[in-house]
């Protein structure tokens, strides 16, 4: 391993309507949220539904499987990484897009390959924040 980038990453804030998704990262579960009105399933957190606006909303815990869905390699280093490092859109498998990084492989368009499989792991930044990233999943193609 290269030296630690000496910059902090920058943090989420968790907010009132995000502290589920922040309590779930912590306990190694990936939260999203379902419309009970409409079966929509979204991310990110918020207190009703972007589809159809109904407040009748749920927390729901996802299977935490995604395939990468779109990226770019970042080669220059930035608070809280060495470089180069791959800033990713994963494609949930409840449907949602997230925006995260790449671990665990290669920071290169021979590794990164869209709609390869992932998985999600997670990172423990401090005592508050888990940051959901995404590596590939163990065993490649289902
Ligand atoms: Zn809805």
């Amino acid at each position: 391993m290269s030296e630690q980038a000496d910059r902090p990453r920058r943090m989420p804030k968790p907010t009132p309507e995000t502290q589920h998704f922040w309590d779930g990262t912590r306990a190694s579960e990936l939260r999203l949220q379902r419309c009970d009105a409409c079966a929509n399933t979204y991310f990110p957190p918020r207190p009703f539904c972007p589809a159809c606006a109904s407040r009748d909303v749920q927390v729901v815990a996802a299977s935490g499987r995604a395939t990468l869905h779109a990226y770019v390699i970042n080669q220059r280093p930035g608070p809280g990484f060495d470089a180069p490092h791959s800033i990713a859109v994963v494609e949930l498998e409840e449907g949602p897009r997230m925006m995260t990084n790449i671990v665990e492989c290669d920071q290169t368009p021979e590794a990164l390959t869209i709609d390869m499989p992932v998985e999600v792991v997670y990172e423990a930044i401090d005592d508050e924040i888990t940051l959901p990233l995404f590596r590939p999943a163990a065993g490649g193609a289902s």
